[in-house]
């Protein structure tokens, strides 16, 4: 049994407390070193966030200049700082809506959950108290706080805390007919927002069908839903472009942000408000938007994720997501021809997953988690999600050797896990 006092999130302590703990140095670019010196490949970047790769000394230098200064001081009221301001303004630019509001949180739940209070705040202060329902997908992941653990579309994440949050519902992933007939039978004038991961990470990597995006942002329109895109994962370069909703042509009323916005730096994030629900709170009808976090708007990490844009925008890593988009396909088809794969899932930008076939699984139990320990060997970290996908979301600097790198390490792993039963 190992002494380490540090509760693993989403882990089974039961089985963790057993092993040798395995600690991770240093990194550098796409790979990381642990204790010993061993070289590994940072196949998911860490959890979806490290576009820019690992160890970029200009990053901690912005936040060494900037914390040496003034680290933090609130921003109620009047008070603000140059960072957060300067973020809060290029954010805004980035907005596919004129005029954006940003409003800072720590990270990607805070954000979701911010913006669910925000938009009944906003419906409240329209006089339509009654658009409180929130719509989400099943399959989604929003975080782990009560309000974005509630409308996630993971059952296993919402068992046994009770009722989490009320006026909730889901609808299919992958259907916009669901969402127009799941509004149609609740009442659109209770609907409050629509939340909606334009590429599904968490929940199995899952590409939205052709034309989806564009339908479900049509039905809100249509239906006055305040139109929430979920780009915790999606933003910063990871789908080819600075957000999914740009390169998908779809406007959200709010663009909800984290993860590759400092690429895990430091813990930011951020809701991008368009003009429509933010002029409420501007123009004195709505009063005070009774929310907000200690570490809003905190200046060494606005200092942070100025330095990321920077480097996402000097480097061209979006551009560079997309280009390995179009190579993807190629690199990953030794994967397609495995027994034991599926499908080897891409799509849009830096994002793929490799889905066992279910003939597999059902012969070897634990095959993902199997695969991914022999990987680790192999020198390639990354994990399973929920279905049992191998995920591939690396660093946005990779080049083709780092994909061949992971299609050899699965190969491997799979080639070497003997069926524990038949
Ligand atoms: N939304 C999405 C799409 C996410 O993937 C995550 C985290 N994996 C979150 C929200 C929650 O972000 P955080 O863990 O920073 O609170």
């Amino acid at each position: 049994m190992t002494t380490s006092r540090l509760w693993h999130g989403f882990t089974d302590m039961s089985t963790v407390r057993h092993r040798a703990p395995f600690t991770i140095t240093r990194g550098q670019g796409a790979y990381l070193f642990d204790a010993e010196g061993r070289r590994y490949l940072d196949a998911s970047a860490g959890l979806w966030f490290c576009n820019v790769g690992h160890g970029r000394a200009e990053i901690a230098e912005a936040a060494q200049r900037q914390m040496s200064r003034m680290a933090a001081y609130s921003t109620f009221g009047d008070y603000t700082n140059e960072p957060a301001e300067q973020l809060a303004a290029r954010l805004a630019e980035l907005s596919p809506t004129d005029g954006a509001s940003v409003f800072f949180t720590s990270g990607g739940s805070d954000s979701i959950d911010s913006a669910i209070k925000l938009v009944r705040r906003f419906w409240l202060a329209l006089g339509l108290p009654d658009r409180r329902v929130i719509l989400s997908r099943e399959n989604a992941y929003h975080g782990g706080h009560i309000g974005s653990t509630g409308i996630g579309g993971i059952a296993l994440d919402r068992e046994g805390f009770g009722e989490l949050i009320t006026d909730t519902a889901r609808v299919a992933w992958d259907s916009a007919e669901d969402l127009e007939k799941t509004i149609t039978s609740l009442g659109a004038e209770r609907v409050a927002a629509f939340v909606m991961e334009p590429v599904i990470a968490a929940g199995g990597c899952l590409f939205p069908p052709q034309g989806y995006l564009q339908a479900v942002a049509e039905i809100c329109r249509r239906h006055g839903i305040v139109l929430i895109a979920d780009e915790v994962v999606t933003g910063f370069g990871r789908s080819g472009d600075w957000f999914a909703s740009r390169r998908f042509g779809v406007v959200p009323d709010i663009i909800v942000c984290a993860k590759g916005l400092t690429s895990g730096y430091m813990p930011l994030g951020a809701l991008i408000v368009g003009d429509r629900i933010a002029q409420p709170f501007y123009d004195g009808t709505a009063g005070p938007f009774f929310h907000g976090y200690t570490y809003s708007g905190h200046a060494g990490a606005a200092a942070v994720a100025l330095a990321t844009m920077d480097i996402i925008e000097r480097e061209a890593l979006a551009q560079n997501a997309l280009s390995l988009e179009t190579r993807l396909p190629d690199l990953m088809s030794p994967l397609t021809d495995h027994p034991m794969v599926q499908e080897v899932r891409t799509g849009q930008g830096l994002m793929a997953a490799v889905e066992l076939n279910p003939q597999a699984l059902r012969v070897t139990p634990g095959l993902p988690m199997a695969v991914v320990a022999s990987m680790r060997e192999a020198g390639v970290l990354t994990r399973s999600l929920v279905g049992g996908q191998i995920q591939f979301s690396p660093p946005l600097i990779i080049g083709n050797s780092q994909a061949t790198e992971f299609v050899d390490a699965v190969l491997t792993g799979l080639n070497t896990i003997p069926p524990q039963r038949t």
